[in-house]
């Protein structure tokens, strides 16, 4: 049976290894539905390549440009704005969605599609870090499938698959430690955005490679793991290990370690969740072990790291927290790259904004989307502060 895919996110680095993953399989997959912020004349390529005929843009005014381009087929039907992402994300014949919009905006979106039965293939990782309560309890109600795009929770899914959960005793999170983890924290006190844009092993886009060099990257993937495994913050640890290959590992009570490996390449974690439960041929070689390979792994130290720590303390917390921690950290890293607000103060605005923000059990949505607007205002507060001197 062919799978239909809707893709959301389709122009970023997540869509990019999406569409190598569909071009691998077309035997199994078609793409039926794309979405975009704003860059349309990199969706009408996408369009014409995959034969597309629903296409959305977040931009309404560049949607309304794309329409007039002639750069679509004339049957083309269009989704713009918030709305149209969501009814995207219920296209009547679509199998899998998958969510790779950076920050915030396809929580609606895959609200909707588990509403309506739809696998989730889950790449933006703040859905679950802002909802998860609400998230999760649509995906037990709708008996849906909830696949992990991310790679350490894609390790984590299949070093688990076919385990009693009642056998796992820990969850350990590997990170490469980003960009400067070989720099001591006070030689970060001019690093520019252009230096934060350069990862190591794994090609992404800007957000997440900045988060994954102060590591608020691994706080954010700490509070999905809690989500999407029901594991409370004391049995979630994170390891060190720079070279990407093992993804994560399951420690069972008996003590046996269970990891994931594989290139530093999204396209693993992807084509799993698209093909799942079947496997076929990859899209890139996998790892050669008749060459010299090393792994090293190390503790991830909470003093030099505060972003990580200022994310477990959120998920002990819990409640709005982690949402508050999120929120905080998108102003922060917006003000870093747009703002020139100094590397060292993104911890500074996270943790000013959850002393400062109201915590509390949400009861629903309502109640964490307005958690979040308020985190917002008092994390742009905390910016201009930082920025005034
Ligand atoms: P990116 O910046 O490269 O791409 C983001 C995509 O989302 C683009 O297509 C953009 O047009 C689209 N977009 C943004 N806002 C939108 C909106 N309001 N409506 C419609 N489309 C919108 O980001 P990315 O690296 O591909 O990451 C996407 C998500 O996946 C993030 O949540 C990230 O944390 C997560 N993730 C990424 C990686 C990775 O390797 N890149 C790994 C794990 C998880
Ligand atoms: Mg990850």
């Amino acid at each position: 049976m062919i799978k239909n895919i809707v893709l959301l996110g389709a122009t970023g680095s997540i869509g990019d290894s999406t569409l190598k993953v569909l071009r691998k399989n077309p035997q199994s997959l078609k793409l039926v539905g794309i979405a975009g912020y704003s860059r349309w004349k990199e969706l009408a390529e996408i369009a014409r390549e995959f034969s597309v005929l629903d296409v959305g843009l977040f931009d309404e005014e560049r949607c309304a440009e794309a329409k007039n381009s002639g750069l679509f087929s004339p049957e083309t039907r269009w989704y713009a704005g918030a709305q149209g992402l969501r009814d995207l994300a219920v296209l009547p014949d679509a199998h899998t969605v998958v969510m790779a919009v950076v920050g915030t905006a396809g929580l609606l979106p895959t609200l909707d599609a588990i509403k309506n039965g739809k696998t989730i293939a889950l790449a933006s990782k703040e859905v679950l870090v802002k909802a998860g309560k609400f998230v999760m309890a649509a995906v037990r109600k709708h008996k849906v499938n909830i696949l992990p795009v991310d790679s350490e929770h894609n390790a984590l899914y299949q070093c688990m698959h076919g385990h009693p959960r009642e056998h796992v005793d820990k969850l350990i999170l590997t990170a490469s430690g980003g960009a400067f983890l070989n720099k001591r924290l006070c030689d970060l006190q001019h690093i520019s955005p252009q230096d934060a844009l350069k990862h190591p092993n794994w090609k992404m886009g800007p957000k997440v490679t900045i988060d994954s060099s102060t590591m608020a990257n691994k706080g954010l993937e700490l509070i999905e793991a809690h989500w999407l495994y029901d594991m409370p913050a004391e049995r979630l640890n994170v390891v060190i290990h720079p070279q990407s290959i093992v993804h994560s590992m399951v420690q069972y009570v008996d003590g046996t370690i269970l990891a994931h490996l594989s290139p530093p390449c999204m396209t693993f974690p992807i084509q799993h969740c698209l093909l799942y439960p079947e496997r076929a041929e990859g899209v890139r070689a996998t790892l050669d072990f008749s060459t010299l390979m090393q792994l090293e792994f190390r503790p991830a130290d909470p003093q030099r790291f505060a972003c990580l720590r200022l994310a477990q303390e959120a998920l002990r917390h819990n409640g709005v927290a982690p949402a508050i921690f999120n929120a905080a950290n998108e102003i922060a890293v917006e003000a870093f790259i747009h703002a020139s607000l100094p590397y060292l103060r993104i911890p500074n605005v996270i943790e000013e904004t959850l002393e400062s923000a109201k915590t509390f059990e949400p009861t629903s949505l309502e109640d964490v989307l307005d958690a979040d607007l308020e985190a917002r205002r008092i994390a742009n507060k905390v910016v201009l502060s930082y920025i005034r001197g």
